[in-house]
């Protein structure tokens, strides 16, 4: 494993640093001098591990800041103390002078201090040498286990967002997706736009060729629209036999076109499930568009291609419907909105299909 090394200290420091830090194969070292370029450094391409030559201005704060670096915490500070005036000092400290400096400095922000000092008693410069190698094996170790931390983590948040008999995303991962490209959209003034879809008559698919035939079915399904999606267009499984696609940087009529064309590549071919069957399914669809007054949370927006959907569905089903632009649908929906349950929502939704301009 290489272990990346900022030195914040002089090019003379770093060649009185043992031979092995100078090692490629080991280490890849760079030296900065400046304290602001420093942090932007920092900031920009953290490194595993920081040196920090006390000597040079700014060196404590260094450490200080670092540690107040929520997400840097897994780099590791060590301070190498070559300031001769405090073996001059000493006396200011009283007996335990060496272990009051050093726990002050721990205290306030590095994790190792090492004395670089062979005029110091007992300290010859092999034994600061064998220190610093240490230490740095003690960094190395915390720098793996956060490899692996991170590793195991982005493998549990892709479990944990995956939808495990489509591998689309998931409900989860829409719920953490929709709010950030709603953002987007606005900061960036992109449109963005949101198709609700789901298959027809499935619980039939279902009861003729049973649960295992049905799920074969979904798979293939979602390779089927993952394969015909635009790159900036991201499915999810919402559930069942729900999805739910986000285009971004997507207007309302490019919407609809996207979501008709989806509705005529399910229903064109059938599909083969397991070499034994050939299954004609269809698609309903609703589609909207990212409007001022909507939520940051995508709740609204959800709710508009539910209420499209429901009117594919009321309307006969295998079809697109949604709104041409914004403006097409603020209006209408305040009469559906909130809707009731059953009978009056079929024909609240009705109304909304009368208002609304489907491509069907
Ligand atoms: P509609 O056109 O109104 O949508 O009719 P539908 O039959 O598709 O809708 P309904 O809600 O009555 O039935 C949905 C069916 O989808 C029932 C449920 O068992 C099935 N389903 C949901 N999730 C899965 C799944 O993961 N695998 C299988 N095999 N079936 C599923
Ligand atoms: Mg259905
Ligand atoms: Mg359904």
């Amino acid at each position: 494993m290489n272990i990346s090394i900022l030195m914040f200290g002089s090019e003379n420091f770093l060649a009185s640093l043992p031979d092995q830090i100078h090692n490629a194969n080991l280490f890849s070292v760079e030296t900065i001098a400046n304290f602001n370029l420093a942090v932007s450094r920092i900031q920009n391409t953290p490194p595993d591990i920081i040196l920090v030559q006390a000597s040079l201005e700014g060196s404590m704060g260094l450490c200080c800041w670092l540690q107040e670096q929520i997400k840097l915490s897994w780099i590791y500070c060590i301070l190498l103390e070559d300031r001769p005036q405090l073996l001059a000092d000493q006396s200011k400290y009283g007996s335990n002078w060496e272990l009051e400096i050093t726990s002050a400095v721990l205290r306030q922000g590095a994790d190792a201090y090492i004395w670089c000092m062979e005029t110091l008693d007992a300290t010859s410069v092999q034994g600061w040498h064998h220190l610093l190698l240490a230490q740095l094996t003690v960094g190395s170790r915390k720098v793996q286990k956060y490899r692996d931390l991170i590793r195991t983590n982005d493998l549990l948040s892709a479990i944990a967002l995956a939808d495990s008999l489509t591998e689309l995303n998931n409900r989860r991962a829409l719920e953490w997706d929709l709010p950030r490209q709603i953002q987007n959209a606005r900061t960036n003034h992109t449109p963005l736009s949101l198709i609700m879809l789901d298959v027809d008559y499935f619980k039939k698919v279902n009861d003729t060729y049973g649960h295992l035939v049905g799920d074969r079915l979904l798979q293939l399904l979602s390779i089927r629209l993952r394969h015909n999606l635009r790159f900036q267009d991201t499915p999810f499984r919402y559930g069942g036999e729900e999805f739910v696609i986000i285009l971004s940087n997507t207007g309302c009529e490019e919407a609809l076109i996207v979501a008709h064309r989806l509705n005529g590549i399910i229903s064109e071919q059938p599909f083969a499930v397991n070499n034994k069957y050939a299954i004609n399914v269809t698609i309903s669809l609703g589609t909207t568009c990212l409007g001022p007054n909507d939520d940051d949370q995508g709740v609204s927006l959800l709710n508009r291609a539910d209420q499209y959907l429901l009117c594919a569905k009321a309307t006969g089903r295998n079809r697109v419907i949604g709104t041409h632009n914004y403006l097409s649908h603020t209006s209408h929906l305040q009469t559906v909105s909130p809707y009731p349950l059953s009978v009056d929502r079929t024909l609240t939704l009705c109304n909304c299909c009368a208002l609304s301009h489907g491509i069907n």
